[in-house]
């Protein structure tokens, strides 16, 4: 089987499970080829629904979990989008894929993982930008963004990063030190936020 069979298969195994809604969901996923994100060693892994290892003590998470945050987003094409924690870029892409031909605005902490971040997206034509830096801060000098989402877990979602979203847009990430829970926050326009929770989840936490 090639690449795209793979990713085929994957997509309808996470579809008869029922872990992914959108159809651009799906597409993203059969586009991305998430085996170029991870380290040769995970590669004949790259399409099996788990996370894996990228290096600098960080992981990659489950195609299931980049399933369920991007459908929570209700991404679309053209949206500009704020991804915190950018990894090994994979997640990224996927958001790439759904907001072309939009670009998306990552921030990660660790140079490295940064930098080979940087290099992939090159290499395979995402139109994904990379600062390196705390995620706590966001990104103020692209915001607004339609809206954001972090992959690694903070004690509570981070004011900055709330505040570069525009009215009505939302923000997707894990919350908790220990237990964490997947939270979808909306700004409503009058400066309120709503917030919903998604279930128990497992991330990176995010660092201080
Ligand atoms: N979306 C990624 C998952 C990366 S794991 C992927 O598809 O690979 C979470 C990432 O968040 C790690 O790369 C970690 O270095 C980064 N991170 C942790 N704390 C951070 C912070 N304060 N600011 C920005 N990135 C952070």
């Amino acid at each position: 089987m090639s690449r795209a069979d793979d990713r085929d298969a994957m997509v309808r195994r996470l579809r008869q499970r029922g872990v992914i809604g959108r159809d651009s969901t799906a597409d993203a996923l059969r586009a991305v080829p998430r085996h170029e994100f991870v380290p040769l060693e995970s590669r004949e892994s790259a399409y099996e629904d788990r996370p894996l290892r990228i290096g600098a003590g960080q992981t990659i998470s489950a195609p299931h979990m980049v399933a369920k945050m991007t459908d929570l987003l209700a991404l679309s094409p053209g949206d500009r989008v704020l991804e915190i924690g950018t990894g090994c870029g994979y997640h990224a892409a996927v958001t790439g894929e759904v907001v072309a031909p939009s670009t998306v605005y990552s921030v990660e902490f660790e140079p490295t993982l940064a930098e080979s971040a940087r290099e992939r997206f090159a290499d395979l034509a995402y139109d994904v930008q990379v600062r390196v830096g705390d995620g706590h801060e966001g990104w103020p000098e692209h915001a607004p963004y339609d809206c954001a989402y972090l992959t690694c877990a903070p004690a509570e979602l981070p004011d900055a990063v709330i505040k570069q979203v525009r009215p009505g847009g939302v923000v997707v990430g894990p919350v908790g030190t220990g237990r964490q829970t997947l939270v979808r926050v909306r700004r409503l326009a009058d400066g309120s936020l709503e917030r919903e929770t998604h279930g128990a989840v497992r991330f990176v936490p995010m660092r201080e």
